[in-house]
């Protein structure tokens, strides 16, 4: 099947097996796109009235058609499982570079279930997939989980998916983080972690064939052309988020002191205009996007001094 790995990887922590299986076309092409490819597995691999924090519950890493080729903004892929926040469905959306390696590495997913009994990691790496003990690992933040999967695997530019404490601590509204991008609402990150899987790493050196490669290329060029002619676009790239804080605030929106309020009286001082001028020191982007939209900031002086922050 044009634009697939073809295969998508099954992970059973319970019993240590992996598996594979083919990628399903009928649901590829019915429900196009990681949300819809991830919405309908779900849909049939979990069971109903299943407690989102036991072994049970189904977490799906799944990518789309267009993840990791060269069209501009298409590296998303996405993590949908059962919310232990609001016991439903849950889709979470994020950038960087995993879903790029995944698929690099020859699959267009991952469906987790079970529990390990011990913290775990999963490598994936060319069309090899295996479990190690994350005992090491536990208790480290998501920055150093990276660092510590990346050194163990010697390979500096292998992509992480990791939970920090928060996921491993079951709070429910825990995220998964990777590239410095947060797979961030709804608790996947406490499914992660009630599973004992700390970390997902990939690394692969194939590529996505598609249908007709000349075209891809003429598309990617057209829509690059289109978002440097595209004011909004343009906007997007020098702010990032941050160019929704004013009109969110405005629209009283904003979530202030756990949202107790939707307007923040000091929006000024973090809005894109102070950001852009006083805080970014760079613009980072995801894998093969020339937006840009993620911002490196760095705070000069004054009590939070050399705080950072990496993020769109
Ligand atoms: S850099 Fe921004 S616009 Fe580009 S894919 Fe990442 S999140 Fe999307």
């Amino acid at each position: 099947m044009f634009g697939y790995a073809g295969e998508i990887l099954r992970v059973d922590l319970t019993r240590g097996a992996i598996e594979e299986q083919e990628t399903p076309e009928k649901y590829a092409r019915a429900f196009l796109g990681a949300r819809g490819l991830g919405a309908a597995l779900l849909y049939r691999e979990l069971k109903p009235g299943v407690d989102p924090l036991s072994p049970d519950n189904v977490l799906i890493f799944i990518t789309g058609p267009a993840t990791g080729t060269p069209l501009p903004a298409c590296p998303r892929w996405e993590a949908t499982t059962k919310s232990p926040l609001t016991n439903m469905y849950l889709c979470c959306s994020v950038g960087g570079f995993f879903g790029a390696e995944l698929r690099f590495a020859g699959y267009d997913g991952i469906i987790v279930r079970g529990k390990a009994e011990s913290p775990t990691w999963l490598s994936i790496l060319d069309g090899k997939a295996e479990l190690h003990d994350a005992g090491e690992f536990w208790g480290l933040t998501t920055e150093e989980t990276e660092v510590a999967v990346r050194k163990e695997l010697k390979d500096k530019r292998a992509r992480v998916a990791s939970i920090g404490q928060a996921g491993e601590n079951l709070v429910r509204f825990a995220n998964i983080q990777t590239d410095s991008r947060s797979i961030g609402r709804g608790g996947a990150g406490a499914v992660m972690g009630s599973k004992q899987l700390k970390a997902i790493a990939a690394r692969g050196h194939g590529g996505i064939e598609v249908a007709d490669e000349e075209g891809l290329m003429t598309l990617m060029r057209e829509l690059i052309a289109e978002m440097k002619r595209n004011q909004a676009v343009q906007e997007f790239s020098k702010f990032g988020t941050t160019q929704f804080i004013d009109p969110v605030n405005e629209g009283g929106l904003f979530p202030t002191r756990n949202f107790q309020a939707g307007v923040f009286e000091g929006t000024a001082r973090i809005n894109a205009e102070t950001m852009r001028e006083q805080l970014v020191k760079k613009d980072t982007a995801c894998y093969a996007c020339p937006i840009a939209c993620g911002k490196y900031s760095v705070v000069a002086e004054g009590e939070y001094a050399n705080t950072f922050v990496e993020g769109p």
